[in-house]
């Protein structure tokens, strides 16, 4: 998954991770937009090692300047607080598109909002990308798929989404995001990649994103109970952030142009979810020679609106044409993140 091969050595700054010395023919100029995000951060990290120059656009509307601070100062790295629903103009090789909310409570606050995110923040990084003649890539969910009728999803199943429900500000948004990717290609020649990105989790998730992952770690550790929304019959698949962003990389750098799956095939209820989270954190706590004076329990709570009742990633195109697979289990990863949390809030930062 690392296609720059072509590091002659590396630099080492002292306040710095050392990273890649490479060509001028090889070291792209690299946008980021999100890049103060969760995802977004684990890809300037890599983006970073591999020796390229980063750009980051955000308006941390979600996303933090603590993420990305690490390289704040390094003579490859700048961020810049912007708007993508604002037009911006930079010289670059590669974009990949992230800016936009992604958990349920934050994406909800203000659809109009992140229908503009999704409509216009695409449009003015399409145009940016046009100009440039740069690659585009564009980080699209598996929420295109809604509620789905077809399991597991293959990227030609067209999806079953409410255009009028609560989700559907970032279910469509995503939709008329690809469609509008997809224009600028036959149009104008535009070099696209669209990655459908499911369930991802990792250090670095905003602790009250309200997502599954991070809030069912975070409320075992604060020896609360974990809630599950509905009877916890729902399904979904959980991928580790590392896997995500070597997919993000191959997919860039490939020849694929058609949408992409990229998650992990290991399905879960929610509510057997719940009691591994349950069993992992209590493993780690006994490890630490921690001890608590009440269990954990797992309580349940009102099913949100339109809520996906199964989710599972078909990622045959992703083996095939990126020669990609995840190679995290669950169990690894809800560990790592379990204990990145744990030391968060030992030190307060949670
Ligand atoms: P996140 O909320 O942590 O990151 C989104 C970033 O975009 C934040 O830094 C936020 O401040 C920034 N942003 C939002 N609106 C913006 C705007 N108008 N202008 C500039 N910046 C803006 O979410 P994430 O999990 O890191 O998701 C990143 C991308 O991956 C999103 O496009 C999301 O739809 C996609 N995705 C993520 C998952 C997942 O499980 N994490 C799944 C499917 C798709
Ligand atoms: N969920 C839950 N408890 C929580 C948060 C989420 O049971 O505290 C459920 C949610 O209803 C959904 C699943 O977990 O069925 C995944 O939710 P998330 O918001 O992480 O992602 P998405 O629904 O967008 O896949």
């Amino acid at each position: 998954y690392y296609p720059d091969t072509h590091a002659v050595s590396y630099t080492t700054l002292s306040r710095f991770p050392p990273v890649k010395l490479l060509s001028p023919s090889v070291r792209k100029r690299v946008l980021v937009t999100g890049g103060a995000g969760f995802v977004g951060s684990h890809l300037i990290d890599r983006l970073m090692l591999l020796g390229h120059e980063v750009t980051v656009l955000d308006n941390f509307f979600t996303g933090s300047k603590t993420t990305v601070n690490h390289w704040v100062g390094h003579p490859n790295f700048e961020l810049v607080r912007h708007d993508v629903i604002e037009p911006f103009m930079i010289e670059c090789d590669q974009i990949y598109h992230l800016a936009c909310p992604a958990s349920p409570p934050h994406y909800q606050i203000d659809e109009v909002k992140t229908l503009k995110t999704s409509f216009m923040g695409t449009l003015n990084m399409l145009e940016l990308a046009k100009r440039n003649k740069a690659r585009f890539l564009i980080t699209s969910t598996s929420e295109v798929y809604g509620d789905p009728e077809v399991h597991p999803q293959y990227e030609d199943y067209w999806g079953h989404v409410n255009p009028i429900g609560p989700r559907a500000c970032y279910d469509e948004g995503k939709r008329v995001a690809e469609t509008l990717t997809y224009g600028f290609q036959h149009r104008d020649g535009v070099d696209v990649r669209v990655a459908r990105i499911f369930n991802t989790y990792g250090p670095r998730m905003n602790p009250a994103d309200g997502r599954v992952v991070s809030n069912f770690i975070v409320q075992a550790l604060r020896g609360e109970d974990i809630t599950v929304y509905g009877d916890g019959t729902q399904t979904r698949s959980f991928q580790y952030i590392h896997d995500l962003i070597d997919g993000l990389i191959a997919l860039m750098n490939s020849n694929e142009t058609r949408p992409v799956n990229i998650g992990n095939g290991d399905e879960f209820t929610i509510g057997d979810f719940a009691e591994l989270v349950r069993e992992i954190v209590e493993k780690v706590q006994r490890d630490d020679g921690v001890t608590s004076s009440r269990q954990v329990e797992i309580v349940y709570r009102p099913i949100p609106t339109d809520d996906p009742k199964r989710r599972r990633p078909d990622t045959t195109r992703a083996k095939e044409t990126l020669n990609w697979q995840p190679r995290w289990s669950v169990r690894m990863g809800v560990e790592e993140m379990v204990r990145y949390f744990k030391a968060k809030l030992a030190e307060g930062s949670v």
